[in-house]
């Protein structure tokens, strides 16, 4: 099967607006290459200040990277014009952590709904549009569905504008949605309804999801049977399918995410081993160690480790960027993230 979205060796570096600091960049993503097949999803997990949502932004059309090329259908997205760069704004859609801030707070649902079946001319017409929306919103599990029509964005909770969100997503029938931190925002006893959504969405429409994440539990959740991808200071240290990588973590990062889940059992909690690390300050985006850019703080660190940049490499369980991923220890979980 033929990749839907290609990244080869992308990199975004931004100029640094610190003046202390002129003639900087701050290196947000360095050498990402990745692909999403159609109806596929795919977690990316990391810190904040990884580069996730630099890489989503990059997908979603709204950065151009400053390195390297990205494909949608084997097309170099930067050369893309006229109708086949409109095909890929439509087909790729971006759904922003900040449910209100992505909503006009002086339209309605049905006028913020409307905007973009109108400029793409989904439905024509004030009834066939009404009746788009009213499908739209039963499909992302608001009902009654008139009852939204005339409602603000405050008017709503923040699970209910996340819908909306999806909704307006999901209109102009596209074949990537890239979810940044969809949940986050959301009140934790709706946060599983999301998710449930975002997978009926991919089943039943065939919609293939980013889904972009600092949380391990989530990521876990919705790509089940998905890929999960993990950030570390701007670049993928490891890559494999969800199940694979969460039982058998390589890169000493993965394994130092996964222990340090706190556990609700005191007893399991005391039994697990944390991964000693050597330093909790992620180093600076502006100047990333050399080298493997965690071997400030890994453990198994040599000194080739900080003269070497370790390249994602295919191993027994997926791909990882690790000079020693067949050598080091495996930390064995003893419980699940909750
Ligand atoms: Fe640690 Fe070296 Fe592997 Fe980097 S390459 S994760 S420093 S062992």
């Amino acid at each position: 099967m033929n990749p839907l979205l290609k990244l080869d060796d992308v990199s975004m570096h931004f100029p640094n607006k610190d003046k202390a600091a002129k003639n900087t960049t701050i290196k947000a993503l360095s050498n990402v290459s990745l692909s999403l097949y159609p109806g596929e999803i795919m977690a990316v997990v990391g810190e904040s200040g990884c580069g996730k949502t630099t890489l989503g932004k990059i997908i979603a059309g709204l950065h151009q990277p400053t390195g390297g090329t990205y494909y949608y259908k084997d097309e170099d997205v930067s050369k893309l014009a006229g109708k086949k760069k409109k095909q890929y704004r439509t087909n790729i859609q971006l759904v922003q952590q900040d449910s209100y801030a992505a909503l006009n707070p002086a339209k309605t649902i049905l006028q913020s709904l409307a905007a973009p079946i109108v400029r793409h001319k989904v439905a024509r017409g004030k009834r066939a549009i009404r009746a788009k929306i009213i499908e739209l919103l039963e499909t992302v599990g608001l009902r009654p569905a008139e009852q939204f029509l005339p409602k603000f964005p405050h008017q709503l909770s923040g699970g209910q504008r996340q819908r909306i969100l999806m909704a307006r997503a999901i209109s102009l029938d596209p074949e990537v949605i890239v979810a940044d931190e969809p949940v986050s925002m959301v009140d934790v006893s709706l946060r599983l309804s999301i998710l449930n959504l975002m997978t009926t969405l991919n089943k039943k429409l065939g919609i293939a999801f980013v889904y972009i994440t600092h949380d391990l539990a989530t990521a876990r959740f919705i790509a089940q049977n998905g890929r999960l991808a993990v950030m570390y200071l701007g670049r993928i240290v490891e890559l494999s399918s969800v199940g694979k990588i969460l039982e058998n973590p390589q890169h000493p990062y993965l394994q130092a995410l996964l222990t340090a889940v706190p556990i609700p059992d005191p007893k399991i909690a005391k039994a697990k081993n944390e991964l000693p690390l050597k330093g909790l300050e992620v180093p600076s985006l502006v100047n990333p160690p050399g080298g493997c850019s965690f071997h400030p703080r890994c453990p198994y660190a040599t000194e080739y480790c900080s003269e070497e940049l370790p390249l994602l490499r295919e191993v027994e369980h997926g791909e990882v960027a690790c000079h020693y991923a067949e050598r080091i220890p495996k930390w064995h979980l003893t419980a699940s993230s909750n």
